[in-house]
Order: C-alpha cells, then sequence, then structure tokens
C-alpha cells in the first residue's frame, strides 16, 4: 500500500513490485489517497487481513501525518506481516523464535553468512538504534554469538567504540560519518546508510565527481568511502551492497508467511 505521492516511495514501491514479478507473487498496489482518514486506512488493513489469498501486506512508509504509524503497522495480522515489524514478530525475534524479520538486517546477516564472515565470539558494533535497523541488528547479531555493542548519538567516545570491531555496522543516516580513524584494520564494514548529496564540492572529496556529474546528485553511505577501502578487509559499497538485499528478504519473509499459511491450513483440514 502506497499513501499518497512521496517520490522516493514511489521508487521503492516500484522495486518491490517488479520483485515480486519476477518471482512469480501475485501483488496487488493499492494507493489511498494523501488525505486519507486513519479510519479508512485500517479499514483498508482489516479487509487485507481476511483475504484468504494474500499471504504479505506492506504499507509502504512513511505515511502522512494524520496516520499514526505505530498503530498501522500493529493492525496488519502478524501472521501477514512480511516486514517483521509488528510487535509480535519483534518479540519472536527477541526471544529467538522463527517469525519474519526486519529485511535490512536480515540482509546484512545473510551477506555475512553467503561471505563467510565469522561472527561468533566476535565483537560487532551496531551504530543506530531504530527500531528498523539498528536494534534488530543488533538482536541478529546477538543471536550469531557475536559479542555486540549498539552505539548512537549519545555515545561517548564513537571513534574508540566503533575501532573495537570486528564487524562494524554504520546505520546512521549521515553522509560518510564514519571515517578511518572509526575503523579497525582488517574489520569488516558494513554501511546500510543511503545518503543523497547534492553538493558538487561534497560529492568531489567522497570521489564521487563523476557519478555527480552524470546525476546531478551522488549517494553515498555513512561509511566515508575511500578511508574504508583503506581499512577495512571487507565493505558493503553503496549504492549496491545492501540496498538490494533488502528488498530479497521482503521476498524470502513473503514466501516464508505463505508457506506458513499453507502449512497450518493443512494442519486445520486434517
Ligand atoms: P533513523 O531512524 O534516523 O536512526 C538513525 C540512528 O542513528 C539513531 O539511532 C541515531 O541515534 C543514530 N545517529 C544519528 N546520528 C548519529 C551520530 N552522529 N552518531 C551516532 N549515532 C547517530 O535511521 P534508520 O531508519 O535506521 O536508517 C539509517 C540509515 O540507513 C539511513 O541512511 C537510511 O536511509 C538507511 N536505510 C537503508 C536501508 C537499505 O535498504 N539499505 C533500509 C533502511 C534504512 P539516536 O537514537 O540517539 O537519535
Amino acid at each position: 500500500m502506497l499513501v499518497g505521492h512521496n517520490p522516493a516511495s514511489e521508487i521503492y514501491v516500484r522495486g518491490k513490485i517488479k520483485a515480486c514479478a519476477e518471482i512469480g507473487i501475485y501483488s496487488e498496489k493499492i494507493t489511498p489517497p494523501e488525505l486519507i482518514s486513519p479510519e479508512e486506512l485500517l479499514a483498508i488493513i482489516h479487509q487485507l487481513n481476511h483475504r484468504p489469498e494474500i499471504d504479505g501486506i506492506l504499507v509502504q512508509m512513511p505515511l502522512p501525518k494524520q496516520v499514526d504509524s505505530r498503530r498501522v503497522l500493529e493492525s496488519i495480522e502478524a501472521t501477514k506481516d512480511p516486514d517483521g515489524f509488528h510487535p509480535t514478530n519483534v518479540g519472536h525475534l527477541v526471544a529467538g523464535r522463527p517469525a519474519p524479520r526486519a529485511c535490512t538486517p536480515a540482509g546484512v546477516i545473510e551477506m555475512l553468512k553467503y561471505y563467510r564472515i565469522p561472527l561468533d565470539g566476535r565483537r560487532a558494533v551496531v551504530v543506530g538504534r531504530s527500531d528498523i535497523v539498528g536494534k534488530p541488528m543488533a538482536l541478529m547479531l546477538l543471536q550469531e554469538n557475536a559479542t555486540v555493542t549498539i552505539c548512537h548519538s549519545r555515545t561517548f567516545n564513537l571513534a574508540e567504540e566503533c575501532h573495537r570491531a570486528d564487524i562494524l555496522v554504520a546505520a546512521i543516516g549521515r553522509a560518510a560519518a564514519i571515517t578511518g580513524e572509526f575503523i579497525a584494520p582488517g574489520a569488516t564494514v558494513i554501511d546500510v546508510g543511503q545518503n543523497r548529496i547534492d553538493d558538487a564540492t561534497e560529492a568531489a572529496s567522497l570521489g564521487r565527481e563523476e557519478e555527480f556529474a552524470r546525476k546531478g546528485y551522488a549517494l553515498v553511505g555513512d561509511v566515508h568511502p575511500i578511508d574504508v577501502t583503506r581499512r577495512a578487509a571487507a565493505y558493503t559499497p553503496v549504492p549496491g551492497g545492501v540496498g538490494p538485499l533488502t528488498i530479497a528478504m521482503l521476498m524470502s519473509n513473503t514466501v516464508g508467511l505463505a508457506e506458513q499459511r499453507q502449512a497450518s491450513a493443512k494442519r486445520v483440514s486434517t
């Protein structure tokens, strides 16, 4: 569901619909107007909750200000929540039980495993404590037996904390804030940030003059793109690193929900 006309949201939703089509998931796009009342929005979700052929309901954030996002997310049945944002699913994550998990951090874990980056016993530092990235990321790393530190805007000596990390995850939303002195030589650095740079000089200072000349802006992460290449043993570039995995995990969560619903329907009928 895409409420109103947010250009960034429209791009994200287009990408999700495309991914559904590519792997054979039936999808519907519902586009309520910007001025929809909270009750009307909840009524649409209520209907979707009761449609047996729908396995996942995604409400693209941010929502217009008259709508309480938390109430909307909680109104989606936990069994139809491919984002993993419903409190029941967050609770399952905390308890270490299988359930849909927040897509961006789940993608990071998939990537770390794919590249066989050891996590067991390693020091992981997550910078950022949002409900959608930082907190679930820290919980997932903990479940992989990493020793986890969560940092945020009130952390003292951020560079020092980060420098202790074997695995450093940056999810801050500040362009190139994590510079060389934050990164221990040989660390693995995961850059979740996606920041648009509209200033030519700033783009040039980050080695992105060519991209800026082509597009009129540059997309950079939270980690300094030049420094990271000098210090890290492995790192994710922006764009192209973590971003595509978020949609892949959304698809994976949706398939998981569909399988679970089929399995429980079978149990009821036997
Ligand atoms: P958010 O809700 O704004 O949270 C940012 C977090 O960073 C907060 O916990 C904040 O601390 C912390 N922070 C801000 N400035 C800091 C500083 N100078 N030092 C230390 N910590 C600082 O952001 P988000 O939704 O988690 O997103 C973070 C970034 O990831 C954004 O660039 C976003 O675009 C990107 N993102 C990418 C994907 C993807 O698919 N690749 C998905 C989601 C988000 P406080 O809690 O103390 O305020």
